[in-house]
C-alpha cells in the first residue's frame, strides 16, 4: 500500500507535501518521511520518524524544510519492520538520490546479494531501499542520466512498483513510474503534484494523468509533461478531469471518517442510483450492462472475483444475479483465484469488485481472467484507477471517496450496483416476472429513506454498545441474503476493535459452532421478517437454550423475538432481496461504537490499510 505525494513548482513543497500525506493516511500509517532539495544550499535533505504524519512533524520542527521540490511517503511496511530506518525515503549510497516507493520488489534478495558485492552497504531491511542503489549503481558505472538508469534498473526489477525519485544536483526533476501500483500526476500552473490517488491533488488542479503500467513520467519544472516508457518510446500524456468535492475529503463535523461515511450512506446510495433508476420506481437501466447485453446475457457463467468487504458484496451479488437472472454465479477471494490455473474461458464474464480499484489481487485475477478471453466487468468506486482501465466495462459505485479504513459505503454501494446490475439483466433476458420487477425498483427508491430511519438508532446502539467493550468473542449469524452481511458485520468489529468475531450461515452453527456459546458469548443474529424468519427464530431458541447473550437485528414490529432475545434492534422492514441494504447499517454502527468504547483508533486500525496494492 503505503502514499506517494509529489510536488515541484514554485511553491514551497514541505505543506503541499504533509497535507497531500495526511490525504493519504489511510494507505498506510506506520512510518513517514519526506525529501526536499533545500532552497538556500541545494542539499537533499530526508527526513522520516516512525508513526504517523504527526510524528514526521514534530520531528522537522528544527529542520530546514525549506524546498520547492520534494517527495513524501506514508508507509505500509511490508519488508523491514516499521522503524524511522526502513521509512522511506530511501537515500542512494552517496546520498545523491532519495526515493520513495509503493509496491514490492520481488527479486530484492538477488539484486541486494548482487550489489553488497559490489560494496554497497544497506540502511534498511526494505526491497526499496535496493532499487535506489541499483539506480545509482548503474548511473555511476555507465555515467546516465537519471532518466536511463531508473529506466534500466526498472527493466531488472520483478514486482510491483510506483515511484518517484529526486536527484541532489537536479533540483528541476522528479522522475516517477509505475507498475501494478497507482500513480498520479496532477498538471497545474506552471507546478505538478505526484500522487497515489487524486486526493492530495484535487484542490489543486483538476487536470490529471494517470500512469499505466511501466510508463515513467519525467516532470520538469516548466516544461511539459513526458511520459516514456522502459525503452525510451514517448507517450502522449492523456489528460483527465477529475471531479472531487474537497468537502468529501474532510469529516465535516464527526469525529471520524467511518462514522461520516456510515451517515453518509442514504445519499450515497441516492448518487450511486442517480440516472439509473427513475423517480417513478419503474425502470433500472445500468448502461453497461444494456451496452454488452448480448455478452451478458450469453454468458455460462458469471465469476466474481474480489476481497475483504466486496467479497462479501460478491456473495450478495451471487445470490442476486442467481436468483433473478437464472445464470450460475462463482464466488472467488481474488488472492486465491489468480493463483489456481482456474478454469475460465470466452464464454465467462467475470465480475471484479473493489473500492479502490487498485487492489493488486483483483487487479491480477482481472489480468489472468482477460488473458484467458473472459468477459471483464468491473465494478469499483475510485474513478480512473487501474481496475477500471483494464475491463471491458463496469460501473461506477459513485458513493465518493472512502477514507475510513474499515468500509462501510463502499459495500452498500456495491451491493447497489450489484442489485441494479441482476434487475437490468433479468429484465433484458426476461427472467423477472414484470411484478417483481417493478416491486423492487420502487423500493430501491426508498432504501435512502429507511437508511436514515436505520442512522436515528445511533443513539440506541451507542449506549448498548458499552456492554460489549469487554467481550472477547462475537459470533454473527444470519441466512440467506442475511449469511454474508453477518460475515461483514463480523469483519467490521474485528478490523478496528479487534475483538475476535465470525460469521456463519445460522443453520450452520449446529455443526460445529455452538460449541462456542455460553453466557460469555455475544451473538448477533439478523432475524428480519423475511423468508427464513420461522428457521432464524429456532437458531435463536438454540441459542438462548445454552445461554448465549442475543443481540437480534429483527424488523419494525417484531412481538416475538423480543421476548426471546437480549436485545433487539428494529428496523424499517423491506424485501428480502434488499435487506443487506439495510441491515448491514446497525451492525456498521456496533462495530464503530463498541471500537470508540475500547478507545481504538477507529479510522486507522493496526496493521491494516485501506486499498491493498500489495499481494
Ligand atoms: N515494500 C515497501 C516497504 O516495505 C513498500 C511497501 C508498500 O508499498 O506497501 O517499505
Amino acid at each position: 500500500m503505503c502514499g506517494i505525494v509529489g510536488y515541484i513548482g514554485s511553491r514551497e513543497a514541505y505543506p503541499i507535501l504533509v497535507k497531500g500525506l495526511k490525504r493519504l493516511e489511510y494507505r498506510g500509517y506506520d512510518s513517514a518521511g519526506v525529501a526536499l532539495i533545500s532552497n538556500a544550499d541545494q542539499q537533499l535533505n530526508v527526513y522520516k520518524a516512525k508513526g504517523k504524519v504527526s510524528e514526521l512533524e514534530s520531528f522537522v520542527e528544527s529542520k530546514d524544510i525549506s524546498g520547492k521540490i520534494g517527495i513524501a511517503h506514508t508507509r505500509w511496511a511490508t519488508h523491514g519492520e516499521p522503524c524511522s530506518a526502513n521509512a522511506h525515503p530511501h537515500y542512494s549510497s552517496s546520498e545523491t538520490l532519495a526515493l520513495i516507493h509503493n509496491g514490492i520488489i520481488e527479486n530484492y534478495a538477488v539484486l541486494k546479494e548482487n550489489l553488497q558485492a559490489k560494496g554497497y552497504e544497506f540502511k534498511s531491511s526494505t526491497d526499496t531501499e535496493v532499487l535506489v542503489q541499483l539506480i545509482e549503481y548503474i548511473k555511476v558505472t555507465n555515467n546516465l542520466d537519471l532518466l536511463t538508469a531508473v529506466q534500466l534498473a526498472l527493466q531488472e526489477v520483478i514486482g510491483a512498483y510506483a515511484i518517484a525519485v529526486v536527484e541532489k544536483d537536479h533540483p528541476e526533476q522528479i522522475i516517477a513510474a509505475r507498475k501494478s501500483s497507482p500513480l498520479v500526476v496532477g498538471i497545474g500552473e506552471d507546478e505538478y503534484f505526484l500522487a497515489s490517488d487524486a486526493t492530495p491533488i484535487v484542490e489543486y488542479t483538476d487536470k490529471v494523468v494517470y500512469l499505466n503500467d511501466e510508463e515513467i513520467a519525467v516532470i520538469n519544472r516548466g516544461e511539459e509533461l513526458k511520459i516514456v516508457d522502459l525503452h525510451n518510446v514517448e507517450i502522449t500524456p492523456d489528460v483527465k478531469t477529475v471531479v472531487m468535492n474537497i468537502g468529501q475529503l474532510e469529516k465535516g463535523g464527526y469525529p471520524h471518517f467511518m462514522l461520516k461515511e456510515i451517515f453518509e450512506q442514504p445519499d450515497c446510495i441516492l448518487d450511486c442510483m442517480r440516472g439509473r433508476v427513475n423517480v417513478e420506481g419503474t425502470n433500472v437501466v445500468l448502461s453497461a450492462v444494456i451496452d454488452h447485453k448480448e455478452r451478458l446475457i450469453k454468458a455460462k457463467r458469471f465469476v466474481i472475483v474480489a476481497c475483504g468487504t466486496s467479497w462479501h458484496a460478491a456473495l450478495i451479488g451471487k445470490h442476486l444475479i442467481e436468483s433473478f437472472c437464472r445464470i450460475p454465479v462463482e464466488v472467488e477471494y481474488a488472492s486465491e483465484f489468480r493463483y489456481r490455473d482456474p478454469v475460465i474461458d470466452e464464454q465467462d464474464v467475470v465480475l471484479a469488485i473493489s473500492q479502490s480499484g487498485e487492489t493488486a489481487d483483483t487487479l491480477a485475477a482481472v489480468e489472468l481472467a482477460k488473458s484467458r478471453g473472459a468477459f471483464i466487468y468491473g465494478i469499483c468506486n475510485a474513478i480512473g484507477s487501474s481496475i477500471p482501465r483494464a475491463t471491458n466495462t463496469g460501473s461506477y459505485i459513485h458513493v465518493g471517496p472512502e477514507i475510513g479504513v474499515a468500509s462501510t459505503k463502499a459495500f452498500t454501494g456495491q451491493v447497489t450496483v450489484l442489485t441494479m446490475l441482476a434487475l437490468t439483466l433479468a429484465k433484458e433476458k426476461n427472467t423477472i416476472s414484470e411484478k417483481e420487477y417493478l416491486e423492487i425498483v420502487q423500493e430501491l427508491n426508498h432504501i435512502p429513506e429507511k437508511m436514515k430511519q436505520v442512522l436515528e438508532l445511533n443513539k440506541q446502539i451507542a449506549e448498548l454498545s458499552k456492554i460489549f467493550t469487554y467481550a472477547h468473542n462475537f459470533i454473527y449469524l444470519g441466512r440467506g441474503y442475511s449469511y454474508p452481511v453477518a460475515l461483514e458485520g463480523a469483519l467490521k468489529l474485528k478490523e478496528i476493535s479487534y475483538i475476535h468475531a465470525e460469521g456463519y450461515p445460522a443453520a450452520e452453527m449446529k455443526h460445529g459452532p455452538i460449541a462456542l456459546i455460553d453466557a460469555e458469548m455475544p451473538v448477533v443474529v439478523i432475524a428480519t421478517h423475511n423468508g427464513l424468519y420461522e428457521k432464524v427464530l429456532s437458531n435463536i431458541q438454540e441459542i438462548k437454550a445454552r445461554k448465549g447473550k442475543v443481540i437480534a437485528i429483527v424488523s419494525e414490529g417484531d412481538t416475538i423475538i423480543k421476548n426471546i432475545a437480549d436485545i433487539c434492534i428494529e428496523l424499517p422492514t423491506t424485501l428480502e432481496c434488499l435487506d443487506p441494504l439495510i441491515t448491514t447499517v446497525p451492525l456498521q454502527m456496533l462495530a464503530y461504537h463498541i471500537a470508540v468504547c475500547k478507545g481504538m483508533d477507529v479510522d486507522q486500525p493496526r496493521n491494516l490499510a485501506k486499498s491493498v496494492t500489495v499481494e
